[in-house]
């Protein structure tokens, strides 16, 4: 099947050109001025909208078994709430915890997204704990395509790696030239601060972030940092969320260690506020690391457009009101996290690009870009090139729409960033040449995502 996109205005990283998109047998063939196309063709007008590439989700969770509970998403439901969105890859967190077999689990999440989700989508490969067959196990997961880590100083005894195991991992990881993805927390000041809390009383959702200050983020970030520096592999913090962690990363980019940085959309628009609403309502505002005071946003957006926070992606991990209330006599049993992947484009244009804090070019870079490259996706996506798939996202800016809980398609029964004003969103997004969504209705195929092959290139 061919698609023609006429009168496009194309917004790629250091270009924006006007021209007609053609495409065909999945792919960008042709760029250029009055393109002719079969009569078969899918011919959409582009006048006076935006082409973006497709943008890719860097760090979602869909399925995962996770503090007495599971995340609400499908494959099916999550691909289709981030197409709507815009968004055409995403980068799921396969989570085997400590007990189980990393290929077993590796298995099994494969099994879980395939034939399910609806855009393409890739694999973060968590490692929870280092032993005997670990390295063959890992070199396999790489051979199968899934050139990247994911490890976590936080959850102790449960997802978390204690030095020694990110030791092991980072030097494994620089040999096989994989970049490994890290959440930045200091396990055992956490697990003692949430004791102490919850001795003096402490119990509701205000004391999340108290638990897990920044100060313990930011001892996280500079202990991976120096491990990176000390093994010369390849690291990317993950949902860096305040200033202090912020400065540990750029201390350590400034004496030339390989670290790059992901915040997530939670952080430049919510803050710990949110979460000392009272009973539920707090609940649904609590992940990790927490919400933190509102100076930190300026930071965050500021470090955005300088390109020294180098993607935006979600942390997308839906939990319903019911799955809230796990935590109700005790914030340590707060299911952590929310849901993102449907607007995280849409919220990053409106209140970055059209409030003035992001220009275009970054947008692209830090939604799509970035970290297409940094994950070994480039340029068969995160661009618009002849060659490159035909993930497109023609984007009207006139259109003015409210975030809802009401209107969304992700499976949960409310939404975090609820009543925030949309100034933009998708009119037609496609998957390698078809139309999958257009102006906010899911039309396309069901099932149509691949899971994609990434080399390493890290070394
Ligand atoms: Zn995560």
């Amino acid at each position: 099947m061919a698609l023609l996109i006429r009168n496009a205005d194309i917004v790629t990283v250091g270009a924006r050109v006007r021209a007609d998109i053609f495409a065909e047998n999945e792919t960008i063939t042709r760029i250029g001025d009055n393109l002719e196309a079969p009569a078969n063709a899918e011919i959409i007008d582009a006048a006076g909208k935006l082409v973006f590439p497709g943008f890719i989700d860097p760090h979602v969770h869909i399925y995962l078994p996770f503090m007495a509970t599971f995340a609400k998403d499908t494959h099916e439901t999550a691909s289709i709430a981030a197409l709507i969105g815009g968004t055409t890859t995403y980068i799921e967190m396969c989570c085997p915890n400590r007990n189980d077999d990393a290929l077993e689990g590796y298995q099994f999440w494969k099994s879980k997204a395939e034939g399910k989700s609806a855009c393409d989508y890739a694999f973060h490969m968590s490692v929870t704990k280092f032993v005997k067959e670990t390295d063959s196990q890992l070199r396999q997961v790489v051979a199968d395509g899934t050139a990247s880590f994911k490890i976590f100083l936080a959850y102790k005894n449960f997802f978390g790696v204690d030095d020694g195991e990110m030791y092991q991992t980072l030097e494994l990881a620089k040999r096989l030239g994989v970049i490994v993805t890290a959440h930045c927390e200091n396990a055992e000041l956490v697990a003692r601060l949430q004791q102490k809390l919850l001795a003096e009383g402490k119990t509701g959702p205000e004391w999340h972030e108290p638990s897990r200050p920044e100060s313990v983020e930011a001892e996280g970030t500079g202990r991976f940092a120096t491990f990176l520096e000390n093994t010369a592999a390849t690291g990317y913090v993950v949902h860096l969320s305040c200033e202090k962690a912020l400065q540990a990363a750029l201390a350590a980019k400034s004496r030339g260690v390989k670290i790059h940085v992901e915040s997530v959309i939670p952080h430049f628009l919510l803050d710990k506020s949110y979460a000392e609403r009272p009973g539920v309502e707090g609940m649904k505002h609590v992940m990790s690391p927490p919400l933190r005071a509102k100076h930190n946003q300026t930071a965050l957006w500021n470090a955005l457009a300088l390109g020294t926070i180098d993607t935006v992606g979600t942390d997308h991990c839906p939990f319903d009101t019911e799955q809230k209330l796990l935590g109700k006599d005790s914030f340590v049993n707060i299911p952590n996290g929310i849901p993102g992947i449907e607007d995280r484009v849409n919220l990053m244009y409106t209140h970055g690009v059209k409030r003035g804090r992001l220009d275009l070019d970054r947008f692209v870079d830090a939604a799509s870009t970035r970290a297409a490259k940094l994950f070994g996706l480039f340029p068969r996506k995160g661009t618009i090139a002849v060659g490159s798939d035909a993930d497109l996202v023609v984007y009207d800016t006139n259109y003015r729409g409210v975030v809802s809980a009401k209107s969304q398609h992700v499976n949960n029964d409310y939404n975090g960033f609820e009543g925030m004003e949309i100034e933009g969103r998708p009119s037609v997004v496609t998957v390698r040449g078809k139309v999958q969504v257009r102006d906010g209705k899911f039309i396309g195929e069901r099932g149509r995502g691949r899971m994609l092959k990434r080399e390493p290139a890290h070394f």
